[in-house]
């Protein structure tokens, strides 16, 4: 095994979705262990700049590209960009993802569209080109023990049903059968597909639900560990997924949810 001072050293990852919340703790924390990083955005350059800046100031590399990873093109493109730019990409995380809530009978078409075009069909968009130049370079020994690593931003809503959001639970358990599918297919070829199911993080998406002392009580009635959690909880998880660390884990879902998914309502003797 060759031994690296950082786990990432030498690797290019491109997290989707990298201007805010997760992405943005994602693709810091991939920087600190050495990888150089593509900080994709769909529409803030201002902000995807920002991580690009704090990213540097530590002394990693990083660039920023905008892209919306629901249009075919644009994702070919990145792609093509990205390898112009480093040669290769070694490890994807499909992070960006949006809701757009409303009660079942009431949700439109649109809506219901919007979600999983983003959420899903995103995902098999930057999945599919990523595999394309996992499968071109195949495995460079000194970059890493596998050909590609892919990281699916999933959820806790891959496996609990979430009244008032069917379109959203509906793209994370697609995300759920497209991983395995994939990891499935693809784990001959050393190409390892994971995904991470945050619970109740820190970011812009759920802010309404932490950013009153009433909303979060509501919220710590959920999570066992009786805090929120935190983007760096989700980069400590995904450098381990991307790192030859684990090497022997595919076609996994691993959770960072604070006991979300523990059954709470049972805390109390139920
Ligand atoms: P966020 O709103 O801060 O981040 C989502 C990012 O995706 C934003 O930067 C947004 O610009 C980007 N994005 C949206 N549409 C895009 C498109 N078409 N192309 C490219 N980028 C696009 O929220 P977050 O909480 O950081 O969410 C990141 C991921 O984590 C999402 O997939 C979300 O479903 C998942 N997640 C979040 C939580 C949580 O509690 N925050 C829990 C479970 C899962």
């Amino acid at each position: 095994m060759i031994h690296k001072q950082k786990k990432l050293e030498g690797q290019v990852a491109l997290v989707t979705g990298a201007s805010s919340g997760i992405g943005a703790g994602v693709a810091k924390a991939l920087a600190q262990e050495g990888a150089a990083v593509v900080i994709n955005y769909a529409s803030s350059p201002d902000k995807a700049e920002m991580v690009q800046a704090e990213i540097k100031s530590q002394g990693g590399t990083a660039i920023t590209f905008k892209a919306d990873v629901s249009q075919e093109q644009e994702v070919i493109d990145m792609f093509e960009h990205i390898r112009k730019a480093f040669g290769t990409v070694d490890i994807l995380v499909n992070n960006a993802g949006l809701q757009k809530d409303a009660s079942f009978h009431n949700m439109t078409l649109e809506q219901w569209n919007y979600v999983l075009g983003i959420n899903l069909t995103g995902q098999f968009l930057c999945a599919r080109e990523a595999v394309k130049e996992f499968l071109r370079r195949g495995v460079v020994p000194e970059r890493s023990q596998s050909a590609g690593k892919i990281i699916c931003i999933s959820s806790v809503h891959e496996v609990i049903p979430w009244a008032g959001h069917a379109n959203y639970a509906a793209s994370k358990g697609g995300v759920m059968m497209l991983m395995k599918t994939i990891a499935q297919e693809l784990a001959p070829k050393k190409i390892r597909v994971n995904s991470i199911g945050p619970g109740a993080i820190r970011t812009p998406i759920n802010h309404a639900a932490w950013d009153t002392p009433q909303g979060l009580q509501n919220l710590l009635k959920l999570i066992p560990a009786k805090r929120i959690g935190e983007a760096e909880d989700i980069g400590k998880a995904a450098v381990w997924l991307a790192s030859d660390d684990s090497e022997y884990v595919n076609g996994i879902t691993l959770f960072v949810d604070g006991g979300m998914l523990l059954y709470p309502g049972f805390e109390d003797n139920g």
